[in-house]
This record gives structure tokens, sequence and C-alpha cells, in this order.
């Protein structure tokens, strides 16, 4: 047998990138991205969720210690209060906690434990009910926010100002402005029924014009070291997430 066919893929890696052959014998762990194709403003791409979500899992892959491989990401999500401007995508909580299930059930074919690191507030529902299922049926699979304390809701200072760190060649930072800042437990009745567009035409909760780069390096940091935290600690609470 040739002796590459054993030879050990370089951890952390990326599970698109690897072959079955690099996975013989190996019961890796499986951090998966989740994120959303939905309006983000004026100023920041339909796939920002997606983008964070990556970006941390990479990240927190390298001060994770053992094996872990990153899937490609998940891009679509729970994004129905979204649907009133072009270019979202939503497939909704049922499709999406479908998706995650199967994914999962899956997945631990192989993998030893799986975690969803979610960068989408729609999609919370989907994935608790999803991972507590997996978990039920006894595979070790867990989620992680990417949140941290003090963010705006959506597409204002916190997603600008980590987008500015993470892509800020695709950040328009002319075309900013400031969105409803109004805390998300006033506007959710109206958000409900109306979705975003009903107190924000412009699809902004929060103010982007505050924005920088270092602000993001800063918050980008503590959504990794957060998230970190909570994989090398692995409890799961009664909600499949991470604590
Ligand atoms: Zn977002």
């Amino acid at each position: 047998m040739n002796s590459a066919y054993h030879r050990r893929v370089a951890f952390p890696s990326e599970l698109g990138n690897s072959t079955t052959r690099q996975l013989l014998d190996q019961t890796p762990a499986l951090i998966i991205p989740l994120g959303a194709t939905e309006q983000h403003g004026p100023h920041l791409p339909l796939d920002t969720d997606t983008r964070i979500a990556t970006a941390v899992s990479s990240a927190v892959a390298g001060l994770l210690p053992g094996d872990w491989l990153i899937a490609p990401a998940i891009g679509y999500g729970a994004s129905g209060e979204h649907e009133g401007f072009p270019g979202t995508v939503s497939i909704g909580t049922a499709a999406l906690r479908e998706l995650l299930v199967e994914f999962g059930r899956s997945a631990c074919n192989w993998a030893s434990r799986l975690v969803f690191v979610n960068g989408h507030g729609g999609n919370l529902d989907a994935v608790a009910e999803a991972t507590t299922l997996l978990r039920v049926e006894g595979r070790d699979a867990a989620w992680s926010p990417c949140s941290v304390a003090g963010a705006d809701a959506h597409a204002g200072h916190t997603e600008t100002s980590v987008l500015l760190h993470i892509s800020p060649n695709d950040v328009r930072i002319d075309e900013r402005v400031p969105g409803n800042a109004a805390p998300l437990a006033e506007l959710m009745p109206r958000l409900r029924h109306g979705g975003v567009a009903a107190v924000s035409p412009v699809g902004v909760l929060g103010d982007p014009t505050t924005a920088s780069a270092a602000e993001g390096a800063r918050i980008f940091t503590e959504m990794v070291e957060t998230c970190a935290r909570r994989i090398a600690a692995w409890t799961p609470n009664n909600r499949g997430m991470l604590e």
C-alpha cells in the first residue's frame, strides 16, 4: 500500500478540500458555518452572516486542540423577516431544521462530533431544534452563536465593523445610512407582522455610520474567543447550545 495512503491530513483543514483517504482511520470533529443570504442594508453584501460565520469558524479551529475540520458553509437560512428586499433567499425554519438534521445524521457516520457556528439570529429555532433531536438520537451535535454582548441587531455598527475587518473591499462605505436603532424588543411586534421593512425602509437595525475596522477587529476577536471557549468546554444546554 502506498505510504501516502494513510498520511494524516493537516488539521485544522477544510472538509471540501480533503479527500476520503485523508480521513480514513480518523474521527475528526466538524465545524459548520451557518449563515444566511439576506438584505443587509444598502452597504453590506447579502452573504454577510455567512462570511462572519465562516471567518469565525476558521479562526476558532486554529485555537482549538485536537483535529477539527471546517465544512463548506450552509449559506441559506430562515430569513423570512427580510423577505421585503430583493436578493433575500429564505428557506424557512422547517426546511432549515430538516437540512441540519440530515446533515448531522450523515456527517456523524464519520465525524466524532459537530458544531454549527451560527451567524444569523433567524436560524436560532431551527439550529436549536435540530441539534436537540440529533442529541436525542445519540449524536454529539451542538451549536454556538457568533454573538457578542452589546451588539446591534442587523447591518448596524456591529456587523459593519466586522465586515470592515474581514471583507473591507465589499463594504459600500459611502452608502451607509443609520437605521432604526430602537431596542429589538420594542420593534418586535411590528417586525413580526411586517418584517424588517416595516420598521426600517433601508433594512438596517442599528447605526453603521459609527463602524470602523478597528472596532471590527475588537468585536471579531471577542466573537472568536467566546466561540472557542464554548466549543472547548463542550457543555450543550437543553437547546443544544454550547454555554
Ligand atoms: Zn447579519
